[in-house]
């Protein structure tokens, strides 16, 4: 099978399993370059959405793709500028998407960091946020004028990156000149530490400083780096004096973030502070059918029941329960009923469970015949080196680790040597074989 024609598969696939705004802005914008020795190394128009679509649909392009080669392939996304010339005049999207399915009004500025799914049409609104939801659409008729800062904080998966999202899209169509910048706390620090080394520090404060409406999401990741605080601080301020919209996500309350200067958390605090609750069942169901339907999927009601009632933990994990029995779905070309969730869910539940950090730390060490202990520990001997910078890749790219979380695991590092770790591999990647065998045998030893 041709490159192009085993793309055009691939993306058949993947058009009926994410939603189609995102299908069209992202994944339809891809194209397969090569495929060698099982790396596959997947072009993207710009390094926007190489890093969008390698974050966030590495897993689902790597499932599709070993199905349809019957192979355990490895993916590498490179820039390749060509295709955005190519892929904006392709209009036909194929049967699979109905004609009224609902779409943006108006394209928002890609550099704004916003995902386009992620708006109030498909924000479910229930008892455990509605109060979150209320106040979000307040600041989004007078932004920087109701409520400044708007923190938002709830544990995982219940809808703070959505919703952070939604208020960006909604704000960018109702205020064409508006300039906005969404940005996860860990990319804001990132920048920074590389504005630094590079010597752009102006370019860096007139990026964050002159924007119309700041988003950061997640931002307890500042906890203890002061240097990133400092910044944050000044930002803050130059926004909020000059009557800017800050909006800010966390996974806890504001006096609760530890290791974070107290002038930050009495800023955090001076606007409004609200949570968002975990989805009690009738809201879960909402969600689920939700997603169903953005993806043009429809599934018995007793499906949708069981999903819910079943998946309690949170909504990620219910959407991707969900997506996987999609593709199952469809690669078995069968009706999905009660017994097939039954059954496949079983076996997804168990497989999830199966692959935890430890394990990846252990097999890795294994791999190599070192013990986990030395791989987490302090020797700087090359072989473990090695050794360890896969096992950072691997919990980076398939178990999709902080990297705070990561140094955590790997012996208490900052993460700027995880980061040096992932950048390592990923240019050794398309060209050290060995490399690449190795990860792919740990990988499978995974079955990632
Ligand atoms: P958080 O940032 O709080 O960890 P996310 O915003 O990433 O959670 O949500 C996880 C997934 O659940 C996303 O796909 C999101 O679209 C979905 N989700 C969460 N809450 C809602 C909601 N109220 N309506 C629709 N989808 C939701
Ligand atoms: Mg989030």
């Amino acid at each position: 099978m041709d490159l192009n024609h085993l793309w055009q598969n691939v993306q058949e696939e993947l058009k009926i399993s994410v939603s189609q705004t995102t299908y069209q802005g992202m994944l339809a914008q891809t194209a397969l370059l090569d495929l060698k020795e099982n790396i596959a190394t997947i072009g993207c128009p710009n390094p926007y959405l190489r890093d969008l679509v390698e974050n966030r649909y590495y897993s689902l392009i790597k499932e599709v793709l070993d199905r349809q080669t019957k192979e355990k392939n490895s993916l590498v996304f490179t820039i390749d500028q060509k295709l955005s010339i190519i892929k904006k005049t392709k209009k036909n999207l194929g049967p699979l998407f109905k004609k009224n399915s609902p779409v943006q009004k108006q394209l928002v500025d890609p550099a704004f960091g916003l995902l386009p799914n992620y708006n109030f049409t498909t924000f479910v609104v229930g008892s455990a946020n509605n109060f979150a939801h209320a106040a979000a659409q307040a600041i989004v008729k007078n932004p920087g004028q109701t409520y400044n800062p708007f923190f938002v904080w709830g544990g995982v998966g219940v809808g703070k990156t959505h919703l952070i999202h939604a208020i960006g899209n909604a704000i960018a169509q109702g205020n064409n000149d508006f300039k906005i910048l969404y940005v996860s706390a860990e990319t804001f620090t990132n920048e920074l530490v590389d504005a630094l080394q590079k010597k752009t520090i102006t370019k860096f404060k007139n990026k964050y400083r002159k924007c119309d409406c700041l988003l950061v999401d997640d931002i307890q990741f500042i906890a203890g780096k002061e240097y990133s605080q400092e910044e944050f601080f000044h930002t803050f301020n130059a926004l909020y004096l000059s009557g800017r919209q800050v909006v800010l996500t966390s996974d806890r309350k504001p006096e609760e973030i530890p290791k974070v200067e107290d002038r930050l958390i009495s800023r955090f605090m001076g606007g409004l502070t609200v949570d968002i609750q975990p989805p009690d069942y009738e809201m879960r169901l909402a969600i689920i059918k939700q997603k169903a339907q953005e993806r043009n999927f429809s599934l018995p009601e007793e499906v949708f029941r069981f999903l819910a009632e079943t998946i309690e933990s949170n909504i990620r994990e219910l959407e991707g329960a969900l997506f996987k029995l999609m593709i199952k779905a469809q690669s078995n070309k069968s009706p999905v009923d009660l017994e097939f969730a039954q059954n496949f869910f079983g076996s997804f539940k168990k497989r999830t469970q199966r692959v935890t950090p430890k394990i990846v730390l252990s097999r890795t060490a294994k791999h190599f015949s070192f013990k986990t202990k030395e791989l987490c520990g302090k020797s700087r001997k090359s072989e473990l080196v090695i050794a360890r910078h896969i096992a950072i890749y691997l919990l980076r790219k398939d178990l999709d680790l902080p990297l705070m979380k990561i140094g955590d695991l790997i012996g208490g590092r900052d993460h700027t040597s995880i980061m040096y770790a992932i950048d390592k591999i990923e240019q050794e990647y398309s060209n050290n074989q060995s490399l690449r065998n190795n990860i792919n045998q740990i990988r499978n030893s995974l079955q990632f």
